[in-house]
Parts: C-alpha cells; sequence; structure tokens
C-alpha cells in the first residue's frame, strides 16, 4: 500500500512539473526542437503558424536556417536574424551559456525574440538537442516605448523637458551639426501669477510652448527649461537673418495669442540667441552661456527682445 501511495504522489508531481513547464512553455508562440548534427527539427507545440513556418519539412535545420531567418523577419532585420540563426557559429556562441537570444521585427510588423536554448550535449561536449523559441515581445517594447516618451515630455506643456531637450542637442553638436541656439525667458512673469493667479500662468506657459511648436521646424529640438524658461536648438539654421525672421514670426504669433484672462496684459519674451560653429572649437557650455548673456541683455528692455551673442 505505502509503495503504491508513494507511486500515486510522483504521478501527482510529474503532472505539477508537466503543467509548470507547460505554463512557461505557453508564453512562447513556437518552439521547435532541433536535433544536432542531422538538424532534424520536432514541434514542441502544434501551432498552424509553426506548422506553416515549416511546411511540413522537419529536416535539415542546418540547410534550411538561412531561408527560415529570411522567411520570420522584415527585410531591414534579415541580415540580423541570419547571423543569428547561422549553424556555423552556434557552438561558438553558445560556448558555456545556455540560452541566446535575437529581437527583431517579424513580416507582420511585430517585434519577437528568438532564443536558442540548449536542451543537452554529448558525452564530449558538442551541442546535441536545441530549442528555437519565438516570444513576442510586441506589448511590452510599446509599452517601453510609452514610458520612454513620457520621461522625455514636460507634462504641462507635452513639448521635450530639459533632461531630454539637453540630451539631444549635446548629441547634435558632438556630432558637428552647426546650428542655431535661443534661450528665452517670460517677462515679469511673477507678476503675472500673482496679478491673475498660478491657473492663469500655467496657461500662458502653454501657450508659448504652442507659439513656439508653430513657429519652429518640425526638425528643431523645442524643449522647457522649467518654469517661464524655453530653448530651441535649430539644426543648419547659421545667419543672423535667418535667425532675426523666425523669432519676428515667434514674436508675432505671440502677439496674436488670446488669454481672455490675461484681460489686455501682453506676454512678452526676452530672447538670447547664439550659433554653435562646428568649425571653430565652440562647445555646447559655450554656445549655452553666450545665449544666456544674450536673454540678460535683453531683458534691460521693455517688451519682446532678441540679442544676439
Ligand atoms: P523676469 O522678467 O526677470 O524674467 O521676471 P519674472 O517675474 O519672469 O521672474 P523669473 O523669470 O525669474 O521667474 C519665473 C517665475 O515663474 C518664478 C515662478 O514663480 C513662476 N513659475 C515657475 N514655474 C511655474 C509654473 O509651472 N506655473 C506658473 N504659473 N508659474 C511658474
Ligand atoms: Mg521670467
Amino acid at each position: 500500500l505505502l509503495a503504491l501511495l508513494q507511486e500515486q504522489r510522483k504521478d501527482e508531481e510529474a503532472e505539477q512539473l508537466r503543467s509548470e513547464v507547460q505554463a512557461v512553455a505557453d508564453i512562447y508562440a513556437t518552439v521547435i526542437r532541433i536535433a544536432l548534427p542531422s538538424g532534424a527539427m520536432a514541434l514542441v507545440r502544434r501551432t498552424p503558424e509553426a506548422e506553416a513556418l515549416l511546411g511540413g519539412d522537419y529536416t535539415h535545420f542546418v540547410e534550411r536556417a538561412d531561408q527560415l531567418a529570411a522567411q520570420i523577419s522584415a527585410e531591414q532585420f534579415r541580415p540580423l536574424v541570419r547571423q543569428f540563426m547561422d549553424p556555423a557559429t552556434l557552438e561558438e556562441r553558445l560556448a558555456g551559456v545556455n540560452s541566446i537570444t535575437q529581437e527583431f521585427i517579424d513580416d507582420n510588423e511585430r517585434w519577437i525574440r528568438l532564443r536558442f536554448v540548449v536542451v543537452d550535449r554529448t558525452a564530449t561536449g558538442a551541442l546535441h538537442h536545441l530549442l528555437l523559441a519565438f516570444e513576442s515581445i510586441d506589448e511590452d517594447r510599446r509599452r517601453q516605448e510609452k514610458l520612454r516618451r513620457l520621461s522625455e515630455t514636460d507634462l504641462m506643456t507635452g513639448i521635450r523637458n530639459r533632461g531630454s531637450g539637453e540630451a539631444l542637442v549635446r548629441a547634435a553638436v558632438a556630432n558637428g551639426q552647426s546650428g542655431m541656439f535661443c534661450l528665452m525667458d517670460a517677462d515679469h512673469f511673477k507678476s503675472i501669477n500673482d496679478t491673475f493667479g498660478h491657473a492663469t500662468g500655467d496657461k500662458v506657459i502653454v501657450a508659448i510652448a504652442d507659439c513656439l511648436t508653430g513657429t519652429f521646424r518640425e526638425s528643431d529640438i523645442v524643449f522647457r527649461l522649467g518654469g517661464d524658461e524655453f530653448a530651441v536648438f535649430s539644426p543648419g539654421v547659421t545667419s543672423r537673418e535667418i535667425g532675426e525672421s523666425i523669432i519676428s514670426r515667434l514674436f508675432r504669433r505671440i502677439a496674436q495669442t488670446t488669454i481672455p484672462e490675461l484681460t489686455d496684459r501682453a506676454i512678452e519674451l526676452s530672447v538670447g540667441i547664439s550659433f554653435y560653429d562646428a568649425h571653430k572649437g565652440d562647445s555646447f557650455e559655450a554656445m549655452y552661456k553666450r545665449a544666456d548673456e544674450g536673454t540678460y541683455e535683453s531683458k534691460k528692455q521693455r517688451g519682446n527682445n532678441l540679442t544676439f551673442r
């Protein structure tokens, strides 16, 4: 009787293990078992997608790896997936590790993670059985992308925040990109808050951001530094004439903005502009400092003002 009970417990444990393994396997859309060196393939779980992929031919993984790679990936990812599937270098890439992965976009524009897993090796340590697993990571990727965008955005205005804007400008100038850098600060903003309330102050900040995105190009880097301060880097703009015409468009747009709560009070900006010249040993810090001096100079006069430095 004891032996019988033990036997039953073993069965239960085996069944539990099987369902646990199945639960893990369900993460993967398709799992193919590969026996080396013959390259015979078998589907761990039969799904219509998996059967269609192999087309009923379960032999010769080694010969078909290249064709399978081309079949599953979008064109721009093909070289990468081919390299990953290459049977000639598998032994080397799986030396001392149990699994390797490659992420790519498939022919339906969805993110997939491919994974080789070593099941066992021969007595001499050569690869014997492998699993090739396909995992959909599209949802993960979209979520990551959303979070990244959120972390780069100034929530009040929807434009870039200081961190992401500054990083982009630094990267552009480090890449040798010449351009125009504008710093701007609203005039007497504290008095707008004090006179009309903080909520109206917020509306003014949002309106300035909208004027900036409406004035500058899509490819310009527009961002909020914080408070009533904004910055823009315009790649390729290298002359005062063009700079002046852009900023006068901005001033006109701001003058046309209507916020009823502001009654007849105008929104005014002090602007400082510097140019980054990639050929003159300039730096981000020096460019920023010049523009800041320009803003300071502009503050000395009433109304919308622009100073080049
Ligand atoms: P100046 O003409 O010299 O620029 O004076 P200013 O009153 O505009 O003062 P400053 O630029 O030094 O300070 C900006 C003020 O903006 C400080 C703060 O009270 C206010 N502020 C900062 N962030 C926000 C915000 O998110 N919303 C609102 N409503 N006000 C803000
Ligand atoms: Mg200000």
